[in-house]
């Protein structure tokens, strides 16, 4: 049984991830300590010079620090959080919940490596609903939080639903959210912390998958090399040189999941077509 989870919320802009965080802490109180991670709190004011990526990893810092100090208890902070948040005071486990779109997996593979890193449990909400209520909702958001419908649209079509072995403990809501079946997924979730067995086959799993993705990217790579000729012959080849290694290396992080573990040779093939 663990203590602590960490529960990744997601969804598009205005599906209702950050209504469902705040009925969660209203239902829950008896149940949970929780905490919460807002994305829309990281995104600075000044809009024209930001990067996702930097967002995204300040959020995954903030993650980090925060579960340090609340699992290790060993500094100045602690005393701080567990004053605010009447931890300590009482034995209820503590939940800390990202609220934050995380449509790709990777996205949230980073958030999984953190609850493995802190031996804790971790489980993920979806809200998936229709494209037309997402659009719908998205407009009765203040001013400010209203996104284009261009990137709601394209986020709808890139969303990675939950498949792999690490996203077991996961629920999706296409309508209404129930909130029993939320307790439940956690109270599950906290009774199975990550279990380092799995993890190991898994990795093993991983070493053969990322053998068999690099005689992929070396089949397009040589099949592309003999399709060149003439003066761009060596630039072509530079190219698809550090095309393969920047592929191979982000599928390795884990910045790139593959999606397609039946059809490996598609998968790349996407991954070929898409840069080029
Ligand atoms: P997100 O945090 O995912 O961007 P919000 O929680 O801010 O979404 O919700 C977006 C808008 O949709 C808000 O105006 C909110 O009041 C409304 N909303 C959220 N959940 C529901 C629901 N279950 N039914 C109807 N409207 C909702
Ligand atoms: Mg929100």
């Amino acid at each position: 049984m663990s203590k602590n989870c960490l529960v990744i919320l997601s969804g598009l802009p205005g599906a209702g991830k950050t209504t469902c965080v705040n009925q969660l802490q209203i239902k829950f109180s008896f149940k949970y300590n929780c905490f919460v991670i807002h994305y829309d709190d990281f995104l600075p004011p000044d809009f024209d010079n930001f990067s996702f990526k930097e967002i995204r990893n300040n959020i995954l810092s903030a993650t980090n620090k925060f579960l340090e100090t609340l699992i290790n208890k060993n500094d100045s902070s602690f005393q701080f959080i567990s004053k605010t948040f009447i931890i300590n005071r009482n034995s209820l486990p503590n939940l800390l919940i990202i609220d934050d779109n995380m449509y790709y997996r990777s996205m949230r593979y980073e958030f999984f490596k953190l609850s493995r890193q802190f031996q804790i449990s971790f489980c993920q909400i979806f809200i998936d609903l229709e494209l037309d209520v997402i659009l719908e909702r998205n407009k009765l958001r203040s001013s400010s939080e209203i996104i284009s419908d261009e990137i709601i649209k394209n986020m709808y079509k890139k969303f990675e639903k939950p498949m792999e072995n690490w996203e077991k403990y996961s629920l999706i809501f296409n309508t209404d959210i129930d909130y029993t079946l939320i307790a439940n997924l956690i109270d599950r979730s906290l009774e199975d912390p990550n279990c380092k067995i799995e993890l190991k086959t898994c990795e093993k799993q991983e070493q053969s998958m990322l053998h068999l993705i690099d005689l992929e990217l070396r089949k397009i790579v040589n099949r592309e090399i003999k399709k060149v000729c003439g003066n761009e012959k060596s630039i072509y080849i530079g190219k698809l040189q550090s095309w393969k290694i920047d592929c191979f290396q982000k599928i390795k992080n884990k910045d790139i999941l593959i999606d397609n573990v039946d059809n490996l040779e598609s998968f790349v093939e996407n991954l070929f077509i898409r840069y080029f």
